[in-house]
């Protein structure tokens, strides 16, 4: 079937001073669909996210969300336009309560619903009920990092890009997460995967690219991917 991108990079180039990180990039992110992008340490991954966020200067090509060209869009006006990013290392905020936390993430919409979503959250992510009066910065990294797809999620984005969930979390939390982003996909909800873990990526992706150095080398559906020699040779360690 023929999925409408919701998300479409034409040609996009980023340099860092002198120094060319991305070299036209072409991507799409079809509605509903779960897109992972996998790379090696330093292939470009942040700073594609980053520049479909809107905190990475670009030096050329093109990012269309629902059809608008919003590649000179402020970052502001991008959460707003629904593009919600979840940063690498996650960011919450230490000092305030996991509760605030999630207020927070709804700061551009009406609070009315504010309770029902914040329940929905609960039901997602259990032991941030538990845990709802503790401070942040007292969770264990793999809950901050449930907290932080949380405070995200409260926005209710309509894009939501994941900065390599799973770094630094032990395996059975690794397998937690990519279960939760696997369900948040099958509720609805258009994401943009950035991971190293490529097997784990991939085997939930329903599209899948390899970025290397700074220029796509491969796409395809997911589980092709990870069937395809050259990516299990370079990322899959067989
Ligand atoms: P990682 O998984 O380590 O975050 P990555 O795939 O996300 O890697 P990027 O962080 O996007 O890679 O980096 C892409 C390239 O841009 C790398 O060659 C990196 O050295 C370079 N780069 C990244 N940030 C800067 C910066 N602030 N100044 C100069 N070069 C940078």
């Amino acid at each position: 079937p023929i999925i409408r991108p919701l998300l479409a990079i034409e040609g996009l180039t980023s340099h860092y001073g002198r120094i060319q990180a991305l070299h036209g990039i072409d991507l799409q992110i079809g509605q509903g669909q779960l897109v992972a992008l996998v790379g090696a340490n330093g292939a470009g991954k942040t700073t594609l996210l980053r520049a479909i966020s809107g905190v990475q200067p670009i030096s050329g090509g093109g990012i269309r969300f629902g059809g608008e060209e919003i590649a000179r869009v402020s970052a502001d006006r991008r959460v707003r336009a629904g593009i919600c990013q979840v940063p690498e290392g996650r960011q919450v905020f230490g000092p305030m309560s996991v509760e605030d936390n999630l207020r927070l993430g709804a700061f551009t919409r009406p609070k009315e619903d504010l309770a029902g979503d914040m329940e929905r959250m609960y039901q997602l992510f259990p032991i941030l009920k538990e845990k709802r009066l503790l401070l942040a910065g007292t969770l264990s990294g793999g809950q901050q990092q449930m907290l932080a797809m949380a405070r995200a999620l409260m926005g209710r984005p309509k894009l939501l890009l994941l900065d390599e969930p799973s770094m630094g979390l032990a395996p059975l939390l690794i397998a937690e997460i990519f279960r939760i982003v696997k369900s948040l996909r099958d509720q609805g909800i258009t994401i943009f995967l950035v991971e190293q873990n490529a097997r784990a990526a991939l085997s939930i992706a329903d599209v899948g690219y390899v970025i290397e150095t700074g220029a796509i080398t491969l796409s395809g559906p997911g589980p092709e991917l990870l069937d395809n020699e050259q990516v299990q040779s370079a990322y899959l360690g067989m």
